[in-house]
């Protein structure tokens, strides 16, 4: 392709500026690629000026057909977006980066994907919601890589066909743009289904001459009989794309009828001025040509796809054969072949920006939905379900369109309004007749959503997929998402009761504790807390045991009065060179307490003794026997009654108090008192460091054969014997 048929192309519709301003774009990308060749053995420069002609085809903007031509020169010419966006704009260069970016992904079809590819896709979508034009951009760079895909190696052109077919052509489609979606899908079913392509191809090719006889036919009588009328109308036949011949057989065959293979490979199309004429020409064709029952839909009462509006009738023609008949006005056909790029072609604030905006409704929908969207898996089911699958188009009883996926129920039409209209959804009326929840909606029904104070939610019948409640991803997951929160709610009460249980245990109280326990747990809310423990991510035995090691740490002991031994208690904390383990006593001569400055004195016998730094002793003594010597922080002993309820055996009491001891653990006090019933209730008071200590231990106590329970008894004094 020369330059200039692409010069020429824009110049048809934008201002000579403009023009201008694409022929510094090519001979900027001329530049970079020089040198550069596709492998079809063509200069590189080819591929951006045939993807260029191709928006330029759309009559998009200058900013769009310039990002075309300029759209690899980041990836294959080391060029920067900083050069591009001193030379070109800043708009230019974002364009050209976006595409950039999306040219880096692929996507293999469904059995082939992964995380990162659903990534990619989720990219897509978000690079499509910042400008459309980027996407719009890379559809024709795809067009053209597919027009040249036999230049890749075999095993690559199926892979890039398939990619093509699942996702490309679904989305040209979905931005309405028809001129490219036909030509993806066709390129892309020639390397699918090599067969069938060619087969239809030279089905299509050989019946050329009869098929242009006949439309030639066909066009001169409608024409005329539509001037009679006084109608200004153009009558076009034409030859139906391959891939959509091909699933038109696919549907014959499955109703079991013949396939014509003249009649069925075209279409007849009336373009008129206003929509009222419209429904003049059909009533022409019709009374022309006999309709054939359940053939028509009417898209411009109910648009399709969101905004393609069309009279679609298929009539018994010349011949006594069935002629598919398309009517629609000069303003549907340009929004029906372009799609969102008509967006482009004319100033803001006409009606092409609602068209605009409306096309775009599934984007901003999905985007959404995406935040729900528990993983990569889901996000791709959606796409493909909810918003690349054929549609329904259904009302609201005050008449508000919706587009739902073809297959969808009362209950998706009731999450797609709302989600607590679906939760709460007991049944619904289609065109006013009560119809069960997974009947299947069909096009222009009006549905009316039933609802009851008294329901109680969404049932367990309505995720399974073999009863058909719902088809779209979206309320699947919004279901999915309300017995979750139930669950939760729960587990919330449950992981509080433990909770509770454990802290009474122990003497303290939850809402004392709480915020303390938060923050020991890194968690913002206590219903987080108590789900995690409901759900057994956490032991309220772990949360008490952190509790406790952080609030000793703070010397802030949460048990009350010390037992005030400093003799025992001091001596065991002092640190001779750095270190707690060794034998240590306090001299008698100058009994030194925490706080003092000490030195330790090395005796033959006892150890090391601690002395006042200043002790007299010491400055007459030997030198070489001083040690260093610090004060540890001191390890306070603190009294705990506990209560044990046990069944009374022989050996119970001495079990319980060996445990203790192996424990290192002093018992101060113990009392038993039988309460009948062979049931025995004991009394003990212990001595422990702390909290982590005891909760150790009534565990322990709580493992020993016959005990029923341990608690802290709330009064130490009647502990004591
Ligand atoms: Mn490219």
């Amino acid at each position: 392709m020369e330059p200039d048929e692409l010069f020429a192309r824009v110049a048809e519709y934008l201002p000579p500026d403009k023009v201008a301003l694409i022929r510094e774009a090519y001979a900027f990308a001329e530049e970079a690629h020089r040198g550069q060749m596709r492998l079809s053995g063509e200069p590189y420069i080819q591929h951006p000026l045939h993807a260029a002609y191709t928006v330029a085809n759309l009559q998009l903007d200058a900013s769009s057909v310039a990002a075309a031509l300029l759209h690899d020169v980041l990836e294959d010419c080391g060029i920067t977006p900083q050069q591009l966006s001193t030379k070109f704009g800043p708009e230019i260069a974002r364009l050209v980066e976006g595409t950039t970016k999306l040219a880096k992904m692929h996507w293999r079809p469904a059995e082939g994907r992964d995380a990162s590819q659903a990534e990619n896709l989720r990219k897509m979508f978000l690079a499509m919601a910042e400008d459309v034009r980027v996407v719009i951009i890379k559809l024709a760079d795809r067009l053209h890589n597919m027009r040249t895909l036999d230049a890749q190696p075999p095993e690559k052109r199926v892979r890039i066909a398939a990619e093509t077919m699942e996702i490309y052509a679904p989305l040209a489609n979905r931005l309405g743009i028809w001129q490219l979606k036909w030509e993806l899908e066709d390129l892309s079913f020639r390397y699918l289904n090599p067969e069938k392509y060619h087969e239809i191809a030279s089905l299509v090719a050989s019946k050329r001459a009869s098929r242009e006889k006949y439309i030639g036919q066909v066009e001169a009588i409608l024409s005329e009989e539509l001037r009679k009328h006084g109608l200004n109308a153009e009558v076009k036949g034409r030859a139906k794309h391959i891939y959509s011949i091909y699933q038109k057989i696919r549907k014959y065959e499955a109703q079991g009828k013949s396939f014509n293979e003249i009649y069925d490979l075209l279409a007849l199309r009336v373009i008129v001025d206003t929509v009222a004429d419209c429904y003049n020409a059909l009533g022409i064709v019709h009374g022309l040509w006999r309709p054939i029952p359940g053939q028509f839909d009417d898209y411009i009462a109910n648009p399709k796809d969101s905004m393609y509006q069309s009279l679609h009738t298929t009539v018994m023609c010349l011949g006594a054969r069935p002629l598919e008949v398309q009517i629609r006005t000069h303003e549907m056909h340009e929004i029906a072949e372009y799609g969102v790029a008509a967006h482009w072609r004319y100033k803001e604030g006409t009606k092409r920006d609602r068209v605009f905006e409306e096309r775009l409704a599934w984007l901003r929908r999905l985007l959404e939905w995406q935040r729900d969207l528990a993983s990569a898996d889901d996000f791709v089911d959606s796409v493909k379900t909810d918003i690349f699958a054929d549609q329904v188009f259904v009302y609201t009883p005050r008449g508000d369109i919706k587009d739902l996926p073809a297959g969808s129920t009362p209950l998706d039409f009731a999450y797609r309004i709302h989600t607590e209209l679906g939760h709460n959804c007991v049944g619904a009326k289609v065109n006013g007749r009560l119809v069960p929840l997974n009947h299947q909606l069909q096009n222009g029904d009006i549905v009316e959503i039933l609802t009851s104070k008294n329901s109680r939610g969404p049932s367990r019948d309505w995720l399974n997929p073999e009863l058909n409640y719902l088809k779209t991803t979206h309320a699947r997951e919004k279901v999915r998402a309300w017995f979750k929160k139930r669950e939760r709610a729960e587990n919330i009460e449950r992981g509080r009761e433990l909770l509770e249980k454990e802290l009474r245990r122990l003497g303290l109280s939850l809402n004392e504790k709480l915020p303390d326990i938060l923050k020991l747990q890194h968690l913002d809310s206590a219903d987080d807390l108590y789900a995690k423990i409901g759900v057994g991510d956490l032991s309220p035995h772990q949360v008490t045991q952190r509790l406790a090691q952080a609030l000793e740490a703070q010397h802030e002991p949460i048990l009350p009065v010390p037992v005030t031994r400093p003799q025992r208690a001091v001596a065991a904390s002092i640190h001779v060179n750095g270190q707690s383990d060794m034998l240590t006593s306090i001299a008698r001569c100058c009994t030194p307490v925490p706080g003092d400055p000490i030195v330790g004195y090395v005796t033959r016998s006892r150890g090391v003794t601690i002395h006042r730094a200043d002790c007299l002793n010491i400055l007459n003594g030997e030198k070489e026997r001083l040690v260093p010597v610090e004060w540890g922080s001191a390890e306070q002993l603190y009294p705990v009654a506990l209560r044990i309820v046990a069944v009374d055996r022989v050996g119970l009491l001495r079990d319980i108090t060996t445990l203790i001891s192996d424990e290192k653990v002093n018992v101060s006090g113990v009392r038993t008192q039988e309460r009948g019933d062979r049931e025995t209730c004991v009394y003990l008071t212990v001595e422990t460091t702390g909290i982590a200590q005891l909760t150790r231990l009534l565990h322990k106590i709580e493992g020993v054969r016959g005990v029923l329970s341990v608690t802290r008894s709330r009064d130490s004094l009647r502990a004591e014997v």
